[in-house]
């Protein structure tokens, strides 16, 4: 066996896609043998030199290393728009069983996920573990080639981590590239719904977003992710379009959460993404441009929390909380904000203390002055101070997230089941 791993062809501007490099590498390599699956392996989002999606690929097949090797490195010097300054492709290619990887690989893959790296240290790991390596321009890129090349193997043993999903991509003829898209919105919502929950993010049906149909200019048509590789596909399959270049299916981290990390607000670090216990402590407000934010603190510390204008209607279940509520956030840390991907209300606040009403007349009570309580100053009546009101309140214990439209790659979605609390699902 041999485990290929590419990384960092994409382009802002020019729009090629590592899927597709790897895609167009499959069929090579069956050609001249066999390929026993692709990965696509989401990389740590936080990190600031990311590519779109920050993505990186691996296929594993039977043809040689050598022989791999040549064909990797062709299809990606063909394929990487090196002339974008941002990107910096790399290839690593590892001779043995994915499963076999040794654990300083399925090590270093496990923490490209959730922090940032060294392309150094990618290199003298790839020469230690004998792999044939390549990084062109900066060499980011074997960072993301090697963290592919140990993903099957971290999946398999990581703690917590409870398996891989799937993503079907069907591919545009480059001729279109560039061009608005050709897809039928019916048959695209009228398939999501065939296969839903086993197939999500396939639309947000609040927003009326097909959201497997990218708005980038790149070579993707749709990907449709999901459990089970058949369902996805039977979906890629039903969705009425214009004609599809090609079809690769997945094994991938996303819709996992594989990037979080339990944390303590007390120790975040920039660039990383936690799963973090604390106290609202500030209302939430919602700034210029529709941000919403507010405070969480645990003790001293102090976290600011934020839920951005495209994240949509999860910004109604952000305002909804008041100081005093107990939560679980999930996000990544940049600036000093954690960006919310989803919470968990672990206790409500329910009363709130206010001035207390004159049992005789009914009116508010008023300060009978500083520490002395309240009094009536009609019927003479006293109170000794505040009295708790229930608050009426529009959540419940459990999970919320931001719906499909705003979902990042790795964040996995309510509806995948498997969360310590009951789940208000976005579909
Ligand atoms: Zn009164």
């Amino acid at each position: 066996m041999t485990l290929v791993g590419l990384d960092d062809t994409d382009s802002r501007e020019r729009g090629m896609c590592t899927t597709y490099v790897a895609a167009r590498l499959a069929e090579r390599l069956r050609r001249e043998g066999t390929v026993e699956r692709c990965c696509l392996v989401r990389l740590n989002p936080a990190v600031p030199y990311k590519t779109r999606g920050n993505a990186a690929l691996a296929v594993h097949t039977d043809v040689g290393p050598a022989r791999a090797f040549e064909l990797a490195t062709e299809a990606v010097a063909g394929a990487a728009e090196t002339g974008d300054p941002d990107t910096n492709p790399g290839v690593v290619v590892a001779p043995g069983r994915p499963e076999s990887v040794p654990d300083t690989v399925a090590g270093f893959s496990r923490r490209a996920v959730r922090e940032e790296v060294d392309p150094a240290e990618a290199r003298s790991l790839a020469d230690a573990s004998d792999y044939r390596h390549e990084g062109w321009k900066l060499g980011r890129g074997v960072v993301g080639a090697l963290a592919a090349v140990g993903a099957w193997r971290a999946w398999q043993v990581e703690a917590g981590f409870d398996g891989p999903t799937c993503e079907v991509i069907a591919y545009r003829e480059p001729e279109r590239w560039g061009t608005p898209r050709e897809v039928d919105r019916d048959s695209v919502f009228a398939a999501a719904g065939t296969e839903y929950p086993s197939v999500w993010d396939t639309v947000d049906r609040v927003e009326g977003e097909t959201v497997c149909v990218p708005h980038t200019p790149g070579p993707v048509l749709h990907g449709i992710r999901g459990e089970d590789p058949a369902a996805c596909r039977r979906v890629s399959e039903a969705i009425r379009s214009e004609p599809v270049e090609r079809r690769e299916t997945f094994v991938t981290n996303q819709g996992t959460d594989a990037h979080l990390r339990d944390g303590d607000l007390r120790g975040v670090e920039e660039a990383r993404a936690y799963r973090l216990d604390g106290t609202v402590a500030s209302a939430p407000e919602t700034e210029q441009g529709g941000h919403v934010f507010f405070d969480l603190a645990d003790g001293e510390a102090r976290l600011r929390c934020a839920a951005f204008e495209p994240t949509k209607r999860f910004r109604d279940r952000v305002r909804a909380l008041r100081v005093g509520d107990r939560l679980t956030v999930c996000g990544e840390v940049s600036a000093d904000t954690l960006k919310l991907e989803k919470f968990a209300v672990r206790g409500l606040v329910t009363v709130e203390p206010v001035t207390p009403t004159c049992p005789d007349c009914g009116r508010r009570m008023s300060s009978a002055g500083r520490g002395q309580g309240y009094r009536c100053r009609d019927c003479g009546t006293s109170a000794e101070g505040k009295v708790d009101r229930p608050v009426e309140r529009d959540l419940e214990e459990g999970w919320y997230e931001v719906p499909p439209v705003a979902r990042r790659h790795v964040a996995k979605p309510l509806v995948r089941g498997g969360f310590d609390a009951p789940t208000h699902p976005e579909r």
